[in-house]
């Protein structure tokens, strides 16, 4: 049995302010059967590990470098993302790929350092509006899974997880049907097994893209979607819970 996950990804937003009335929120009341994660800035980890420790949200980073120590300036490494008790980091997000061309390689190069600091990567694949229309939907999420699966080996398998985010839904308001969601994620589950049924079995994928407490209970309920990565949705305390709660 997947535990849900239900992950926010702040982006470039907040202030030292605005973040720990956001926690305050989302701490308060949360009942939730699902794992929560959020993922702030990287400058203010330090502020939000320091509110969110003993509460059971777990916080982790939106990118990592894919190397632990030396000349990268400006880099975040994993190592020291583990000394801030980072449990998990987002990576390969379309933002990325997109505006600082980060390409299947480079994620494949921080899955991998990732994975050996004992930090959990949250992939982030999917396709662009004119690939699914091309009907590349499957071609464009599988090369982006491959690259990852051949760099990392079926020995670095063992814990991650996959958000599928079509990029067109992201911050769009457009969101895939849970039919949609659960047609792709099908199809990366049966792209997992090829590799290892265990692995398949037990990677979570998660639904990114205009994830909102109205949509969310059905695109979980799909038997493959297991919760969430949300963006916008996240800044609001209120929304966020909603959606935790919809998560079981
Ligand atoms: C995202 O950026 O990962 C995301 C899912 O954004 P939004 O929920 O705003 O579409």
């Amino acid at each position: 049995m997947r535990q849900p996950l239900i992950a926010g990804n702040w982006k470039m937003n907040g202030s030292s302010q605005s973040i720990s009335e956001l926690l305050d929120g989302v701490i308060s009341g949360l009942e939730s059967k699902a794992e929560v994660l959020v993922c702030p800035p990287a400058i203010y980890i330090q502020q939000v590990r320091d509110i969110l420790r003993g509460t059971g949200v777990k916080w982790g980073l939106q990118n990592v470098a894919a190397e632990t120590k030396g000349a990268y300036t400006g880099e975040t490494s994993p190592l020291m993302a583990k000394d801030l008790g980072c449990e998990y980091a987002i990576i390969g997000h379309s933002e990325r790929r997109t505006l600082y061309k980060e390409t299947d390689q480079d994620v494949a190069a921080k899955f991998c350092c990732l994975v050996d600091q004992g930090i959990t990567p949250v992939l982030c694949v999917g396709e662009s509006l004119e690939e699914r229309q091309r009907g590349d939907t499957m071609k464009v999420v599988a090369a982006q899974i491959d690259c990852v699966i051949e760099k990392a080996g079926i020995e670095r398998l063992s814990d991650f997880v996959i958000a599928y985010e079509p990029v067109w839904a992201i911050g769009t308001g457009l969101t895939a049907t849970p039919e949609q969601a659960q047609e792709v994620h099908a199809a990366i589950r049966g792209l997992l097994s090829r590799t290892s049924e265990e692995v398949a079995q037990k990677t979570r994928i998660l639904y990114g893209g205009s994830m909102k407490a109205a949509n969310a209970a059905e695109l979980v309920a799909q038997p493959d979607v297991d919760g969430g990565l949300i963006g916008g949705a996240s800044l609001v305390a209120e929304d966020f819970k909603a959606i935790c709660h919809a998560a079981g």
